[in-house]
């Protein structure tokens, strides 16, 4: 028997998010259905729906970051029982025989992941619903256990937020005697710098005004720089050996790279609608790199929040109704959180 789930759905690119009533289907041999508490918002949500990257699927139900409980497990299910406490992210499911999948890199998956929503299960006609939604079922082997004593709430920006900071920082060096900077601080910026921070790293934050300096520093960076001032900008040149540019719109990497000293390295995460034009010498000047990276494998993604537990890393979050996620949608848009909103599900009723 499939599971009711109402959920909060898209109909279209220009129309508000609406109820929106979907069945999830009856946990399979190796599935897990979860009752979801909690799921952040975002700005990849807003993106989707409102077609920034191109013509997506409809109705859409966004939701990437969802933590819960575990309500019924599959016959054949050895990690998880009744009752647990566990995360799902930005995937469903991938080919799991591929090279990047044999990985652990199911991001990469060369037969294309089942993203958690705008996408499509390993058949390739079955639409998937996100986790602005009651309940969801999953098979096991992409979901992830939420350690002990994290409080869920705080936790569940982690499942996107967490592990697209987590994964650069820690495959491009960040670490004791690095310097790092955060541009863009928002829902993955400030999960960014404490990650960041706990590593080791000397961190900076890179922001378009003064407005967020005093956060900045509560969250453990070390020093502030705004984009916007040119003069400032020219006096930090070389400075850096990472920069985490996770800006959500249009701006300027030119001078952002100038920034790197030789070697270093600019990760992109920011996904903005647009192409970012790159001036040849600002990298070819001291051998500087542009690089890029996606969410993060589900092995990795576990690591992450040990490792945020182990540390102490948790989002910063305003909890919201469902009822008003189109008012917090908007919010977002105008850099008005501070600094992920997250949905109580529990508000959510019929
Ligand atoms: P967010 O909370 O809206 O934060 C984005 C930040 O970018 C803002 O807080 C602001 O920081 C800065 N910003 C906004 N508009 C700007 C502009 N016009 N010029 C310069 N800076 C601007 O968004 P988020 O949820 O953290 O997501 C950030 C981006 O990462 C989005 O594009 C999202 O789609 C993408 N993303 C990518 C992955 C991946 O796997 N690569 C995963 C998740 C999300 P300041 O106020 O400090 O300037
Ligand atoms: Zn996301
Ligand atoms: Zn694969």
């Amino acid at each position: 028997m499939p599971h009711p789930a109402l959920s909060y759905a898209a109909p279209s690119a220009k129309a508000p998010l609406a109820p929106f009533k979907l069945d999830r289907r009856a946990p399979g041999t190796t599935d897990v259905l979860i009752e979801i508490a909690y799921c952040g918002v975002c700005h990849s949500d807003l993106h989707q729906a409102r077609e920034d990257w191109g013509p997506a699927l409809f109705p859409m139900v966004p939701g990437h970051e969802m933590v819960g409980h575990v309500t019924a497990v599959g016959a054949q299910v050895g990690k998880f029982k009744v009752g647990d406490r566990v995360g799902v992210g930005c995937m469903l499911d991938s080919c799991r025989r591929c090279e990047s999948c044999a990985a652990g890199e199911e991001q990469f998956c060369s037969a294309g992941a089942s993203m958690s929503y705008n996408g499509y299960e390993q058949d390739g006609k079955t639409m998937t619903f996100g986790g602005y939604s009651q309940r969801i079922t999953v098979d096991e082997a992409f979901v992830v256990r939420v350690p002990e004593g994290m409080p869920l709430d705080r936790a569940a920006p982690l499942l996107c937020a967490g592990i697209t900071t987590y994964s650069p920082l820690k495959r491009f060096g960040a670490g004791p005697g690095k310097r790092v900077a955060v541009m863009g601080l928002g829902g993955l910026g400030h999960v960014g710098v404490r990650v960041a921070r706990a590593m080791g790293a000397e961190v900076t934050v890179i922001s378009t005004s003064q407005s967020k300096r005093a956060d900045a520093a509560e969250l453990g960076a070390q020093d502030f720089l705004v984009s916007t001032d040119p003069k400032a900008m020219k006096a930090a040149a070389g400075r850096f050996d990472l920069i985490l540019d996770t800006v959500s719109a249009v701006h300027d990497l030119n001078s952002a790279l100038n920034l790197l000293r030789t070697d270093g390295t600019l990760v992109l995460v920011g996904v903005p609608e647009q192409a970012l034009p790159v001036q040849p010498f600002a990298l070819i000047g001291r051998r500087r790199r542009l690089a890029g990276s996606l969410i993060g494998g589900i092995a990795e993604t576990q690591e992450m929040l040990d490792f945020c537990a182990e540390h102490g890393v948790l989002a910063d979050i305003e909890t919201v109704a469902m009822a008003d996620i189109n008012q917090a949608w908007e919010r977002l848009l105008k850099n008005d959180v501070r600094y992920r909103f997250v949905i109580d599900m529990a508000t959510l009723k019929a």
